[in-house]
């Protein structure tokens, strides 16, 4: 990945990223339990504390093996094909264990149940991640939407609008790694008259951190901050937070 700098006034995300603590150590924005080796360089990173920086890693294990077991239909490692998840999956029973007593087996049909609270917190702290490296915005918070869902399930229309990238109206923190993301695209308008205008459009698009793997877009859109992102090609989730500064 190309590391960005970011010339942005990062004033107000000083402390940890996630709850305002102490800078004590640098957390990788996605984990690496969400990646293959070999590990793509430069990954972004955030401050945290030590507590959040270990904090959040078994409700991690726990979603990257859910969604390998869910594409696997099965939470033996044997059959998982990411090897990094099924090494957690066989060094740890109990989750293993937890996964099983999950599953369930209806008319040839494999079904996991999850526990919505431990995936509510692993992509509310991705997102807080990618908003702080990205938009320069601290996002401590409470959000105004978490929504997850299988990327495979959404009909076409949602799936375009959700795969777009998006067209920034107004310009997020100036200097920020998400406004030197940015596309420039030019666009042609004919008048019926023939007359015609060339506008400028600013393009944010997705960030793919690896491919199949895990992929991102964080949306600063004057007073929204929208962070947008793909697990696996399977877990898709849309985070806001409404009433931000613009
Ligand atoms: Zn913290």
């Amino acid at each position: 990945m190309d590391q960005l700098n970011s010339y942005a006034d990062n004033r107000l995300i000083n402390g940890c990223i996630y709850c305002g603590g102490p800078e004590e150590t640098r957390d990788h924005v996605p984990s690496r339990v969400f990646l293959d080796p070999p590990f793509p360089e430069n990954l972004p990173v955030v401050w945290a504390c030590g507590d959040c920086n270990g904090g959040f890693s078994l409700d991690e294990e726990y979603v990257a093996c859910l969604i390998e077991a869910v594409v696997a239909g099965s939470a033996d490692p044997a059959r998982i094909r990411r090897a990094g998840v099924a090494s957690i999956l066989s060094r740890s029973p109990a989750l293993r264990a937890r996964l099983d007593a999950a599953r369930t087996v209806e008319d040839g049909q494999t079904r996991f149940g999850i526990e919505p609270d431990r995936v509510r917190n692993v992509l509310l702290k991705l997102a807080r991640g990618h908003a702080a490296y990205e938009l320069s915005q601290p996002c401590r918070h409470e959000p105004t939407t978490v929504c997850w869902w299988p990327l495979g399930l959404m009909a076409d229309e949602e799936r375009d609008s959700f795969e777009s990238g998006h067209i920034i109206q107004t310009l997020g923190e100036v200097g920020s790694r998400a406004l030197q993301r940015v596309l420039v695209t030019q666009l042609v308008l004919r008048a019926p008259d023939g007359q015609t205008a060339t506008v400028g459009l600013l393009v944010s698009d997705w960030v793919d951190v690896q491919d199949y793997r895990y992929r991102y877009q964080a949306i600063d859109d004057g007073g929204e901050v929208r962070v947008k992102i793909v697990i696996g090609e399977y877990l898709a989730s849309e985070i806001t937070w409404s009433g931000m500064a613009g």
